[in-house]
């Protein structure tokens, strides 16, 4: 019998006690100091677990015996890629990289615009080959930008027109948007299925005002409320994003005060999400403002102990433990991490087709065209289609492989020159807040 690879044992931030989890088998457990002690004792190889303690271990598969663990890890892997086969496909659409913000943190500040302009041939172009290449997946498509909700004519009758054709292939559309339009939008946006608008808020007036400005510097706040606001009224499902870096943090619990008094968190329709600001395109102008992985979490962790309504407005997972405290029991083990050319994809108003929305419009990294011709280059799809943690050499003896899933190819690129290379996650160190956050005092 062996200490099982896959075993993630730490100490709980702020606690005495360790917690133990294996997502190979499913189990979790928090461990006093004393089991904690004999837990290191086997993982460091000198045994010396009572009986009775020693029978549990095996019985979850903390210890284990090689040959059965290799075996429940292939059974494993085929049913991870069996249901990724039935996943459905998110397929970005971008319209344009034009944008009325000039964002001080803006990634795309520094593509081009090429004068070729979205036209109904080209949305024509990108449903056929949607139709044709996903035929039989399920799937929705999430328009994208720049910034697709504009506030013009033709660019209206564009995004009308996507939507009717989106309909008539039975599929749904979300959007991702500054947010400054969306009550001009909304009625265009009511006529066809709406999964979810994708709206970012950086925090309450003057913070978020100091960081999405439109070209020219006036705020937008005021106006991005309105529109949720209208946005929800109308039926539609309002997903909030902040991205945070050092600089708005802290505001966060006034944010979150902000959404409990409009009542939007009390919306079904209502839901959150914060991004980490970070050097993804280019190095960004001052990137100590920026928190790496862990850091984010650890502020967020101090701040909902001060301010604990936060966690109306926004519940961060802590890597598995917020589905293991809402759920029971572990989530699936994560084998990938990285949807890129297995249930995601994007396309833009150019006829490019790219991996994700990490690579779209980075014209080098173009995969093939849908318009005026179709092309793909299916070398570097089959090296998107084949990155996980079996194929990444450093996640193969990996600890926390099964909660990290490889982390992004593009970041994992950019950093190492290889899609099929590892970008790790603070997997240990999320646990250890998120034990403590949800799990502990349970
Ligand atoms: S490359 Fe990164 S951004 Fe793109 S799908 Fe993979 S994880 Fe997501
Ligand atoms: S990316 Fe890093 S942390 Fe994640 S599984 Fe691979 S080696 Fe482990």
């Amino acid at each position: 019998m062996i200490y099982s690879r896959y075993n993630i044992f730490s100490r709980i931030k702020d606690s005495e006690n360790y917690f133990i989890l294996n997502l190979l088998t499913g189990n979790a457990d928090i461990l006093s100091p004393d089991e904690a002690r004999i837990v290191e004792g086997l993982r460091n190889g000198t045994p010396g677990a009572a009986a009775e303690f020693a029978d549990e271990l095996s019985e979850k598969g903390y210890i284990t015996d090689e040959a059965a663990e290799v075996l429940l890890y292939r059974n494993r892997y085929l049913d991870f890629i069996d249901s990724r086969d039935q996943d459905e496909i998110q397929i970005f659409f971008v319209t344009n990289y034009s944008c009325n913000f000039a964002c001080s943190y803006c990634y795309q500040d520094q593509y081009n615009n090429p004068k070729l302009e979205l036209s109904d041939e080209i949305i024509d172009a990108f449903f056929s080959y949607v139709n044709t290449k996903f035929a039989g997946r399920k799937k929705y498509i999430t328009v994208f930008g720049g910034e697709p909700l504009l506030n013009n004519a033709k660019q209206k009758e564009l995004i009308s027109r996507i939507i009717r054709q989106a309909s008539e292939s039975g599929l749904e559309v979300s959007f991702v948007t500054n947010g400054y339009y969306l009550e001009e939008y909304c009625e265009i946006l009511t006529a066809g299925k709406i999964r979810e608008v994708q709206v970012t808020l950086d925090g309450t007036e003057l913070v978020h005002n100091s960081r999405r400005f439109l070209k020219g510097g006036n705020g937008t706040f005021d106006k991005i409320v309105k529109g949720i606001d209208a946005s929800l009224r109308k039926g539609i499902d309002i997903n909030l994003r902040m991205v945070a870096d050092k600089e708005n943090i802290n505001d966060l619990p006034d944010l979150a005060l902000f959404a409990i008094e409009k009542g939007w968190t009390g919306n079904p329709l209502f839901k959150t999400q914060i991004g980490r600001n970070y050097e993804l395109h280019h190095c960004q102008s001052a990137p100590d403002k920026l928190f790496d992985r862990i850091s984010l979490y650890e502020h967020i962790f101090k701040l909902v102990k001060d301010h604990p309504y936060i966690t109306e407005f926004y519940k961060p997972a802590y890597s598995v433990s917020k589905f293991l405290s809402e759920n029971g029991e572990l989530p699936d083990p994560l084998f990938d991490s990285c949807p890129a050319c297995k249930t995601e994809w994007a396309f833009d108003y150019t006829g490019n087709i790219y991996s994700c929305t990490a690579t779209v419009g980075k014209t080098e990294e173009s995969l093939g065209t849908f318009y005026p011709s179709v092309s793909l280059k299916e070398d570097i799809v089959q090296e998107w289609e084949g990155r996980d943690v079996t194929a990444i050499k450093d996640c193969k003896t990996c600890s926390v492989q099964l909660a990290c899933g490889g982390g992004c190819g593009s970041v994992a690129k950019n950093s190492n020159g290889s899609i099929c290379s590892p970008d790790c996650r603070p997997v240990k160190e999320l646990l250890e807040l998120g034990f403590a956050a949800y799990i502990e005092k349970q």
